[in-house]
C-alpha cells in the first residue's frame, strides 16, 4: 500500500530537527546536506506514505525466507523512485542501487531486514497482524520503512551524487540465515562501508544507541546426543544412565564455564530442550539436548566448539557414556567500527541534540545476522529508540509496539550518515553537491 490515504501519522519529526546546525567546514564535508539537499521538508512530506507503508508491511506479517509480498511492495516502490532494483538476491531479499556506476566509485551499503515472527499479535491496534500467528514482533516492518524512507530521500539526489548508494532488504534476519543468502548472491561486492539498524524498546523514541567495538554476541546452536545402554530402572549398575549423564554435562558445563574460561570474557551455554526416556522404570540409553551458547570474544568464540566438545565428552565418558555433539555457528558478533560508528554519532547528534546519541555502555547477548554481511567491511549498526511515553515492551513479544516517531529518526539518521560517507570518499571539492 503506498497510498498515504488511509495513513495517520502519530508523530511528526523531532521538533530538535529545526535547530539543526548548518557550519560546513573542510573537516567535514556533509555538515550542512541536511539542509541543503532540503531533506527536512523532503521528511516531512514523505512521512504520512512511510507511516501507512511500515502499517501495511505491520499488517502483513510473512516468516522467515517466505517474504514474497514484502519483498513485491518494497521492489515496486524502489523502481517507482527510479532506484535500479534486483530481486530474488539472497532468495527473497531485494537490492537496489542510486548514483554512478563504473570502477572507482565509492560504494556504500544499508541493510534492513523485513522478516516476521511466529507470534500471535495482542496488541489490539488498528494495523495488526491479518496473518494468524504471525507478528511483527521484532520491528523488521519499521526497518523496512526507514530503508524505503532513505529510498524516497535521496532519490532526487541521483544526478548529483559522487559515490553509489546499496539498500539491502534482507529476508531470514530471524533465522540467521539471510545475510549469508545475501552474501552468496554477490550482495556485498564491492561494498566499501556498511550501516544497519535495529529497533531498541530500551531507549526513548527521539534517542539513538551507538557503540564501538561488540555490539551483539556471536551465537551458536548447539545439539548433544547422551549415548548410554537401557536396563531395568531397579538395576542402574547393569545399564549406562543416560538421563543421570545428561544431567551431569548440564550442570558441569556450566561448573567449567565458571572454572575454566576467563570470565572478563563471558560465555552463556542454555539449555532450552531436553527429551529422552521412554519409561517410569526404563532406564535411558539416549538424551538429546538443544541449547544456543553466546559470547562476546571473536576468540573465545573460535575456540568454543572445539572446547564445548572436549567438555562434554569428558562429562560423558567420565561417567561411562558416549557423545555426539554438534556446534552450529549462526552468527559471529556485530563488530562495529570506530570511524564508521563516529560518523554516524555525529551526524545524529547534528540531527537530534547530543543528549539524544547515547553512547552504550555494553553489548547486548543477541544474536544478529548482520555480522554475517559485514564480514570484514568496516560497518556499524545503531540502536533506534522506540520506547513511548509508556515505554514499550521487549522484542518477540506479543504486546510489541514501538513509537512511529521512531521512523522519522531512523530515516533522517541514516540518509545523512550515507551522504556524509560519500561526501568524505570524494576528491576535495568533489562532494555530493545540490
Ligand atoms: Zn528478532
Ligand atoms: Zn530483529
Amino acid at each position: 500500500m503506498t497510498s498515504a490515504a488511509q495513513a495517520q501519522p502519530q508523530a511528526a519529526p523531532p521538533a530538535s530537527l529545526q535547530g539543526a546546525p548548518a557550519g560546513p567546514g573542510p573537516a567535514d564535508a556533509g555538515s550542512d546536506l541536511w539542509q541543503r539537499f532540503g531533506l527536512e521538508a523532503a521528511l516531512a512530506a514523505a512521512l504520512p506514505d512511510l507511516i501507512g507503508l511500515r502499517r501495511h508491511l505491520h499488517a502483513h506479517p510473512e516468516l522467515s525466507g517466505q517474504e514474497q509480498q514484502t519483498a513485491a511492495l518494497i521492489a515496486g516502490e524502489l523502481r517507482a523512485l527510479g532506484w535500479r532494483v534486483r530481486e530474488a538476491v539472497g532468495r527473497t531479499g531485494v537490492l537496489a542501487e542510486l548514483g554512478p556506476e563504473g570502477p572507482g566509485v565509492p560504494l556504500v551499503a544499508l541493510r534492513v531486514d523485513m522478516d516476521a515472527l511466529p507470534v500471535e499479535e495482542r496488541t489490539g491496534l488498528a494495523w495488526a497482524s491479518t496473518h494468524q500467528g504471525l507478528m511483527h514482533a521484532c520491528g523488521h516492518d519499521l526497518h523496512s520503512a526507514v530503508g524505503l524512507g532513505v529510498a524516497r530521500l535521496l532519490a532526487p539526489l541521483a544526478a548529483q551524487l559522487s559515490g553509489r548508494i546499496r539498500l539491502l532488504f534482507q529476508p531470514a534476519e530471524e533465522t540467521a540465515e539471510g545475510a549469508a543468502w545475501m552474501v552468496a548472491d554477490g550482495a556485498m561486492e564491492g561494498v566499501e562501508a556498511l550501516f544497519g539498524v535495529h529497533v531498541f524498546p530500551s531507549l526513548a523514541v527521539g534517542s539513538i544507541g551507538v557503540r564501538t567495538g561488540s555490539l551483539t554476541a556471536a551465537a551458536g546452536e548447539l545439539e548433544v546426543e547422551v549415548l548410554g545402554e537401557g536396563g531395568h530402572g531397579a538395576r542402574p549398575h547393569q545399564s549406562t544412565d543416560a538421563i543421570w549423564i545428561a544431567a551431569r554435562v548440564v550442570s558441569g558445563l556450566q561448573e567449567a564455564i565458571s572454572r575454566r574460561l576467563d570470565a572478563l570474557h563471558p560465555v552463556v551455554v542454555s539449555f532450552g530442550r531436553i527429551e529422552g526416556g521412554k519409561a517410569y522404570n526404563v532406564i535411558a540409553d539416549h538424551v538429546r539436548l538443544l541449547g544456543t551458547v553466546r559470547c562476546l570474544d571473536l576468540e573465545v568464540h573460535a575456540r568454543l566448539p572445539g572446547w564445548i566438545e572436549d567438555t562434554v565428552q569428558a562429562l560423558c565418558q567420565g561417567h561411562g557414556g558416549q557423545a555426539r555433539v554438534r556446534y552450529r555457528c549462526i552468527a559471529p558478533p556485530v563488530k562495529n567500527d570506530g570511524r564508521l560508528t563516529q560518523l554516524l554519532a555525529e551526524a545524529a547528534t547534528d540531527l537530534l541534540g547530543r543528549d539524544q546519541v547515547i553512547w552504550l555502555e555494553q553489548p547486548s547477548l543477541g544474536a544478529e545476522d548482520f555480522a554475517q554481511l559485514q564480514g570484514d567491511t568496516p560497518a556499524t549498526m545503531f540502536r533506534l529508540g522506540v520506547a513511548g511515553p509508556n515505554g514499550c515492551t521487549p522484542l518477540h513479544s506479543n504486546s510489541f509496539d514501538p513509537d512511529e516517531g521512531a521512523l522519522a529518526v531512523g530515516v533522517q539518521v541514516l540518509s545523512l550518515s550515507l551522504l556524509r560517507w560519500i561526501g568524505q570518499q570524494a576528491p576535495a571539492g568533489a562532494g555530493p553537491q545540490p
